[in-house]
């Protein structure tokens, strides 16, 4: 009996270890990454501010950047509405989503789309999640987000659809936790974007001004093609070689925008 006891609690007292510093192999805190150039964080709070100053963010709504010195690791703002935050507010995460550094912070609850998606994505540095009302009448629709203009070209033959309910019924729409979020990562697929059902989309980037610029474009194109659907007449998509070029001459001049966007975004 008393071998048995003895055994339980030492199966608890690993899983309370586990739940402390879940990736530490010791069981103690886990270490950070280390820092990262400031440049990189004027970026991620250039992007919560481009972003918000478009109406794709609002009070909700989040950007996340692989950690440059640690694939298995991101940063991303506590859960503040994306507009006000700082670097003070940057927290690092893990890929399970939990914060190494949290020291009070908050982390927002549907942060498992970004840790999952890092994992299922070894190409993708950068992950927004938003809500925009533009994408939103996508999601519920039968009819496609597809590119016909060349800025929309990433979208490629259109965007996924995540559907929460063919994975877990009923719910209140949220990604949050691991299961919901490695969905989402499945149905995003190789993908630039995943559209969320009754929800919002998650956007992906080799980098931070690659993402916003998805972000930007997917943003614009789901509102021209409402505007292109009004004229009542059928419409003309791009052909995948013709994003295929697009891209080819698009991709090499993101930083234009991009220096433009974040200069605005930061006051200097
Ligand atoms: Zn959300």
């Amino acid at each position: 009996m008393a071998h048995i006891l003895h055994r339980a609690f030492s199966i608890l007292a690993c899983a309370c270890r586990a739940s402390v510093a879940p990736n530490s192999p010791a069981g103690g805190p886990a270490a950070s990454a280390g820092p990262v150039d400031s440049n990189l964080i004027d970026d991620l709070i250039a992007a919560n501010r481009i972003l918000t100053e478009r109406g794709i963010l609002d009070g909700y709504g989040h950007v996340s950047v692989r950690h440059p010195g640690n694939a298995q690791r991101y940063l991303m703002s506590r859960s503040v509405a994306p507009e006000l935050a700082t670097a003070a507010d940057i927290m690092e995460h893990d890929l399970d989503s939990n914060p190494i550094d949290a020291r009070g912070r908050t982390p927002f609850l549907e942060r498992f789309i970004h840790g999952e998606i890092y994992k299922a994505r070894p190409d993708v540095n950068a992950v927004i999640h938003s809500h925009s009302p533009a994408i939103v009448p996508f999601g519920v629709s039968d009819v496609p987000l597809r590119p016909f203009f060349h800025m929309g070209a990433f979208l490629g033959a259109g965007a996924p659809i995540f559907e929460i309910r063919n994975v877990a019924g009923m719910t209140d729409l949220l990604v949050r936790n691991p299961e919901l979020g490695r969905a989402l990562a499945h149905s995003l697929a190789d993908k630039p974007v995943v559209l969320m059902r009754g929800h919002g989309s998650a956007i992906t980037g080799a980098s931070i001004p690659n993402a916003v610029y998805h972000a930007v474009y997917l943003d614009v194109t789901a509102r021209l093609s409402v505007e292109a659907k009004m004229l009542g007449g059928n419409i003309t998509y791009l052909e995948p070689e013709e994003c295929r070029l697009a891209m080819a001459t698009i991709t090499g001049t993101m930083s234009r925008p991009w220096e433009l966007w974040k200069r605005k975004a930061l006051g200097r």
